[in-house]
């Protein structure tokens, strides 16, 4: 697309978008982020991101099978529900599976779906290795990060349409939600920006802290995650989260800031 039509597209957006909060109100533009502490422009509403999400679950079930083995489950669950409660995202129900494969990866999907692959299960000992896993991915959640990655590749004619839509009913709901295919699952294994990465491992911290884990889980899981990363074959995780030398320094940092930081807020949960 031409810079000129690209802009008379923003144009045409913006101007839709500026006549859509008027009629609707939408709750969900420039909303403040308790999570990240900023304004953020997330259009997509709730009820939409979920259907997204339960479409793309389909698509992964179908491609990789999921794993009931129900102790190795259970205890994937019962982790990310802790972690889950501790969320500064609860508009929506967070979601755990363990996905069959060997590669050490986990990723999330829009509406609350964290999905761990068995290869990284194994791979870690304890449930605070474990925790790290999960928490970085609900801060991925949290600071929206996923759906912003989904809202930058639908395009903005649509999400004008979804805007409009929302006063005509759900419409919109079902146009997000049938865009949920084999290229939106493989959006969700996709990277997030650096910044985006940092962001959800000081989240996790945060919320490794406020479950009750121990925050060393985090470095141990960074550090497994680098042994790995030595091998032959990288894990793929590290292509969608690089520079874990980086990120175990930065890590460090934060967990040391850790109770000074959340103990008021550890009181309150
Ligand atoms: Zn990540």
């Amino acid at each position: 697309m031409s810079t000129v039509s690209r802009k008379l597209r923003w144009a045409v957006f913006i101007l839709q978008l500026s006549s859509a909060v008027g009629l609707c109100g939408c709750a969900t533009l420039g909303e403040f982020n308790s999570a990240t502490g900023r304004k953020e422009f997330i259009l997509i509403p709730t009820d939409a991101e979920v259907s997204m999400g339960k479409n793309i679950h389909q698509e992964i079930v179908a491609q990789y099978g999921l794993v009931t083995q129900k102790a190795q489950l259970d205890r994937l669950q019962s982790i990310g529900r802790r972690l889950a409660r501790v969320s500064d995202r609860q508009d929506y129900q967070y979601n755990f599976f363990l996905v069959n494969g060997k590669d050490i990866n986990a990723f999330t999907t829009p509406g609350g779906n964290v999905y761990f692959f068995v290869g990284l299960l194994n791979k870690l000992t304890t449930d605070d290795q474990i925790a790290a896993v999960l928490a970085h991915e609900i801060g991925h959640c949290a600071a929206r990060h996923t759906i912003k990655k989904y809202q930058a590749q639908l395009g903005y004619n649509l999400i004008g349409s979804i805007i409009f839509s929302q006063v005509q009913m759900g419409e919109g709901v079902k146009q997000t939600a049938q865009l949920a295919s084999n290229a939106a699952m493989q959006l969700a294994m996709s990277a997030y920006s650096r910044q985006d990465e940092y962001e959800a491992d000081r989240l996790g911290v945060k919320y490794m802290y406020l479950a009750g884990y121990n925050l060393n889980g985090m470095i141990e899981t960074l550090q497994v995650l680098e042994r790995e990363s030595k091998g032959a074959k990288p894990p793929l995780i590290l292509s969608t989260h690089p520079y874990v030398s980086d990120r175990i320094k930065a890590a460090q940092e934060e967990i040391k800031s850790a109770s000074l930081k959340y103990q008021s807020m550890a009181k309150k949960n």
